[in-house]
């Protein structure tokens, strides 16, 4: 699915810079800062307008804002979920997106098996990652 099916999905009209936005998230190595999708734009497009688009995809659930424990949200795509957990690791900050992994797949299947409605979901995990384990 392209950036403006995305964007059609969530009831968004595709302008440019959401868009943009758009890509940059799907572009990004695991949940992104503010600043690390501001530095990806570069000037394409300012602070202020990268905070409105990044609340906008939030509220229409196609990102999820992830805190990490550090000063600034995170950032990633969310696919038509309520939400997915997150990783982080307590030696060298990577986190990473569990979505798609065995685990976030058990999970979004346990949230269809609620008789609730989920409509957010913001599950943490800490820990040590496989790189720092193996070094
Ligand atoms: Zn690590
Ligand atoms: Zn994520």
């Amino acid at each position: 699915m392209n950036e403006q099916e995305l964007l059609a999905r969530g009831g968004l009209a595709a302008t440019d810079k959401r868009v943009l936005v758009l890509r940059a998230l799907a572009e990004a190595h695991g949940p992104a800062t503010p600043q690390e999708l501001h530095d990806a734009l570069g000037a394409r497009l300012n602070r202020v307008t990268l905070y409105r688009i990044l609340d906008l995809l939030v509220e229409h659930k196609l990102a999820a804002r992830h805190n990490a424990g550090e000063r600034a949200f995170r950032y990633c795509l969310l696919d038509g979920a309520a939400g997915h957990a997150h990783f982080t690791c307590s030696r060298c900050g990577h986190t990473e997106c569990l979505g798609s992994s065995g685990f976030g797949l058990m999970l979004g299947e346990l949230v269809r098996r609620l008789p609730m409605r989920v409509d957010s979901m913001d599950i943490s995990f800490g820990g040590v990652c496989q790189g720092c384990l193996a070094g």
